[in-house]
């Protein structure tokens, strides 16, 4: 387990998202709250079966595969498959209460993106996590569709939420998963056309198990 050097864990992350598949972005994201929060350890968590994503998902075994090859190498990134495993819905409330019983001393840091923060009191017990973690968060394109990355990347206004949260520092990036499948079921399993979007181990993996090759 890392730590701050003395074996104590002072601050946790958690990272949660479909990661179909995940991207450059959620790799940058990974690495700024690691540094900017001064983390111990962020648990990247795929989500099963997301409570607010109408689309089936890859499967769950593929997507974990895909953050182990996107995340692995960051030593205080931990690959974390506890929501595949939960029934039911997937809960952030949920995952954040067990974080809370495992690190009982530590602070604990929610990290997401601008368009989760928009979304954020539709969430399921959204005070509960609000009481569990501090929020950080990182500035997102205005749209983040399947046409992302054909237009100028406009930042998401965030002035007016009345939310506390840690804002991250990270370059706009406009890659989007939608985008990413979208370009895939356009140009077949092209590693090639994922080079700037996804880590190259996650192109690679892709290609190599033809994911994505039809519109979702
Ligand atoms: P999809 O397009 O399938 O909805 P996504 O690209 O939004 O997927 P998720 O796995 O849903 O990716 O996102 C996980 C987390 O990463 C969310 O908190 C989301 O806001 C954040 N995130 C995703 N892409 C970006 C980005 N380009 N910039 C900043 N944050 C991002």
């Amino acid at each position: 387990m890392s730590d701050s050097g003395d074996g104590v864990i002072r601050r946790v992350g958690m990272f949660g998202g479909a990661f179909d598949p995940p991207h450059g972005a959620h790799r940058s994201l990974a690495e700024v709250a690691i540094e900017q929060l001064g983390l111990d350890v962020l648990h990247v968590l795929p989500t099963g079966q997301a409570w607010h994503k109408a689309r089936p998902l890859t499967d769950a075994s593929h997507r974990v595969a895909m953050c182990q090859l996107a995340f692995g190498d960051l030593p205080r990134a931990r690959i974390d498959d506890r929501e595949i495993h939960r029934q039911g819905p997937s809960y952030t409330a949920d995952t954040l209460a067990e974080l809370r019983r495992e690190y009982p001393l530590a602070e604990l840091y929610l990290v997401l993106g601008a368009d989760q923060l928009l979304a954020f009191r539709s969430w399921v017990r959204w005070q509960d996590v609000m009481s569990l973690a501090r929020l950080a968060v990182a500035a997102r394109a205005r749209s983040i569709g399947a046409q992302a990355l054909d237009q100028p990347a406009e930042e998401a206004d965030l002035s007016g939420v009345d939310l506390p949260f840690v804002p991250l520092t990270m370059p706009l990036n406009p890659v989007s998963a939608t985008a990413v499948r979208a370009r895939l079921a356009a140009v077949g399993p092209d590693a090639a056309a994922l080079d700037l979007l996804v880590p190259a181990p996650v192109a690679s993996y892709i290609s190599q198990n033809h994911l994505y090759q039809t519109p979702t």
